[in-house]
């Protein structure tokens, strides 16, 4: 392969240098040219001339999801509009949409870095790319192409939704690769298998965007599609878009631009870094983002570090898969709970299929209690239900330290989603 995107780094220390650099540049740009950090850095008593080793990112003040809606329409801006060439907004459920800037240099750094995930994925220029999720003025059709583009492959930019269209256009166009949700992998995999497509496709990797997928969700699409790889993609508005990282065909862990932003794992109540390994909050600091920088950004995201060098040699530091969001995590019974953990269980467990919904409910004994509804695994014995819904039920009380009622439903009766799935449903009321 002749071009390639990821950098020329070849030791942590010279990795660390990078770092710092980048970090000198962006607070010293922030303080000079952004009236909110300059504030905020006021109030914290932080100057940009204390910066002088990574571990002084500790001396530095958080910035929230708070702090762009207050910002709104243009937060957390720090080069003048005649730089700014475009800007992206969040789908934004509760509030003002969270929208960010870009210089043309920042589109730039984001191609470059949508580039690095497709090489690293194995992609080449002979790719085609069918590009199944939404465009529009969030960061996620734009940016899939942008990379596409920028590795010089294919790009077959249909959007989500329209099934026929999909599966027409894998068969018509020879689509080596597919990027969307995890729900719709789900339902293109139950599509192909449904319409006997399998053997008139030529697909090889699916990058999934925008939401978790879970082990048995990607065996699944692994099976129906015969595809070789199936690849996380994260992807944050506030931090580019998707395309910050990757995992390579190792599977084991996701490779992220550590030249491009710095990512600390904090405990969300406490604030400090947990120990290597641990699940924390992903706090991210970015390194050369000039429209809307990000310092200590709590991104709500939670994850662990995987501390130790990957099979394929890469110096670049690896993170879990995104096990929820801490806004996700649900109490019940005074244990904190995150959607991810009882995805685990599942995905782990023999027999069940990829769907299942929690379900939070108090009753007249004003006691909560949670009941996880899950499928069957297609063509499964409903007579080995019971036994199956037990080995859950343990599983859970083993290892989330809860007790939550397992009820198996029928293969395909939970609904499917082109988007998000609705995983947790509270009755609970106020
Ligand atoms: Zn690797």
């Amino acid at each position: 392969m002749g071009k390639t995107f990821m950098p020329k780094i070849r030791t942590e220390r010279e990795l660390k240098q990078i770092q710092l650099e980048g970090l000198q540049w962006t607070v010293n740009h922030v303080y000079k040219n952004s009236e909110f950090y300059r504030k905020r850095f006021d109030e914290a008593g932080v100057k940009p001339k204390q910066i002088h080793s990574l571990k002084d990112i500790a001396k530095l003040p958080f910035t929230t999801s708070k702090d762009l809606q207050e910002g709104y329409p243009f937060p957390l801006r720090s080069s003048p509009f005649e730089k700014i060439v475009r800007i992206h907004a969040s789908s934004g459920t509760t509030g003002k949409r969270k929208v960010l800037c870009y210089t043309q240099k920042d589109i730039n750094d984001w191609a470059n870095m949508f580039a690095r995930c497709y090489e690293i994925a194995g992609l080449t220029t002979k790719d085609r790319v069918q590009i199944a999720v939404g465009y529009g003025v969030w960061t996620a059709g734009v940016g899939f192409q942008l990379g596409v583009e920028r590795l010089g492959a294919m790009a077959i930019p249909i959007g989500p939704g329209n099934i026929d269209m999909q599966c027409q256009f894998l068969e018509d166009f020879q689509s080596t690769v597919l990027c969307s949700t995890a729900s719709m992998g789900i339902l293109m995999a139950e599509e192909v298998e449904k319409r006997g497509l399998r053997e008139k496709i030529a697909l090889k990797k699916l990058i999934m965007g925008s939401e978790r997928s879970s082990d048995a969700q990607r065996k699944k699409m692994r099976e129906l599609l015969g595809v070789e790889h199936v690849f996380d993609i994260p992807g944050l508005t506030e931090l580019y878009g998707p395309g910050t990282g990757l995992d390579c065909i190792y599977h084991e862990g996701i490779h992220y631009w550590a030249d491009y932003y710095i990512l600390e794992i904090l405990n969300p109540e406490t604030l400090q870094p947990v120990p290597p390994g641990e699940i924390g909050e992903m706090v991210i600091t970015t390194l050369r983002k000039e429209a809307a920088p990000l310092v200590r950004y709590r991104a709500r995201d939670l994850t662990k570090m995987i501390p130790k060098r990957c099979s394929c040699g890469s110096i670049l530091p690896m993170h879990d898969r995104l096990l929820g969001r801490s806004d996700d995590m649900f109490i019940i019974r005074a244990v904190n709970i995150y959607p991810g953990q009882v995805d685990h269980i599942l995905s782990n467990t023999q027999g069940v299929g990829s769907e299942y919904q929690i379900h939070l409910d108090r009753k007249e004994d004003g006691k909560d209690y949670m009941t996880i509804k899950v499928e069957r695994r297609e063509g499964g014995n409903s007579a080995e239900d019971p036994a199956l819904a037990i080995i859950i039920e343990e599983a859970i009380k083993k290892q989330i330290l809860v007790s939550g009622k397992v009820v198996i439903v029928d293969y395909g009766t939970l609904p499917r989603s082109e988007r998000k799935s609705k995983r947790v449903f509270d009755n609970r009321g106020v």
